[in-house]
């Protein structure tokens, strides 16, 4: 079966050109003819790993080629992934799966909308990738991709392709409670980080905020049901904060080279969730408030 990868962007490129070199077939589905043309006239995707360059010349299409789709890795952003997967549900078999890479809570739901008779594959990565020109991705950081299906425990076989490929996985059944510990890690540290403007190691220097706001996570993921995901929250972002204290977390660096966020996805999601729930949480939303403002003073986009 295809990959057929929605996005060569950087996840989606460090996704496709691994599977290629693996010998399995792949097929890149970009944006438009004009950006068809742009990656055919560069001969393929470049993966840049340890100062090694090594190009794949990827098959690529548009959205309005006709050939049917079984798998579709969907790697665009959180806020581009429902649009772009509508324009390609009527290529869907009746079975599709879908691989979901997106941050944070929200699009994965939007999407499965979207595709009711596919299987939806949610997956939580900790692996770091850039671009470093068109159709060029730098292999920054190794780390690790969770998959999980909420409707469905049993793995699907297709996981041999990323051994193969040599992307570093694990099914998980509770992914879930993986995505929901991961965006509250993201909302007790990046948006402080980008109102501090500091680096991840800057919030030592904010350590009540922190605590505040790890309480009120606390809270929500309890009555959200995913108290696993609560589990030691605090000592778990002051240990991030500590490990990390070197690095931009992905929203500052989204803000500062002017690039619009995730945040509906985020912290955005956090306060809505808080507000189905009649859950007063004042702090997580005067942090969203600031962050709006602080958004919107740059010029981008607030959701
Ligand atoms: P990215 O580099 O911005 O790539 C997104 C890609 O999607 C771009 O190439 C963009 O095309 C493409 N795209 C958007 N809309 C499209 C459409 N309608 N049709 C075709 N292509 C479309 O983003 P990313 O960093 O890979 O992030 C993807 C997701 O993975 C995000 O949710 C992010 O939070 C998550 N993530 C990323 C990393 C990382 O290290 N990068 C790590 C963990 C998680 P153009 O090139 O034409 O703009």
């Amino acid at each position: 079966t295809t990959w057929h990868v929605l996005g060569a962007g950087s996840l989606g490129s460090l996704w496709a050109t691994r599977l290629a070199r693996a010998g399995l077939p792949v097929t890149l589905i970009l944006r438009d003819p004009e950006r068809l043309a742009a990656y055919t006239a560069s001969g393929g995707l470049t993966l840049v790993e340890q100062g090694r360059e090594h190009r794949l010349a990827i098959p690529a299409q548009t959205f309005d080629t006709a050939e049917p789709i079984s798998r579709l890795l969907v790697a665009c952003k959180a806020y581009d992934a429902e649009a772009a997967v509508a324009r390609l549900a009527p290529r869907l078999v009746e079975n599709a799966e879908l691989v979901l890479l997106q941050n944070g809570l929200g699009s994965q739901d939007a999407v499965a909308a979207l595709a009711p008779k596919a299987r939806c594959i949610f997956a939580s990565s900790t692996e770091g990738a850039f671009r470093d020109g068109d159709w060029r991705v730098v292999f920054a950081g190794h780390g690790f991709t969770w998959l999980g299906d909420i409707a469905h425990p049993q793995p699907p076989y297709w996981l041999d392709d990323l051994t193969l490929a040599g992307i570093p996985h694990e099914w998980n059944t509770q992914i879930l409670t993986r995505l929901w510990r991961k965006l509250a890690l993201n909302c007790a540290i990046n948006p402080l980080t980008v109102l501090h403007g500091c680096r991840n190691g800057g919030l030592q220097d904010h350590h009540c905020e922190v605590a505040t706001l790890c309480g009120e996570l606390t809270e929500l993921l309890e009555c959200c049901g995913q108290p696993a995901a609560a589990h030691d929250l605090h000592s778990e972002v002051e240990r991030v904060i500590q490990a990390t204290a070197a690095n931009y977390s992905s929203m500052y660096q989204d803000v500062a080279q002017g690039r619009r966020t995730e945040i509906s996805y985020l912290l955005g999601y956090a306060c809505a969730a808080a507000a189905r729930h009649h859950l007063n949480l004042p702090h997580l939303n005067q942090l969203r408030d600031r962050l709006v403002a602080h958004l919107a003073a740059r010029g981008l986009p607030t959701t």
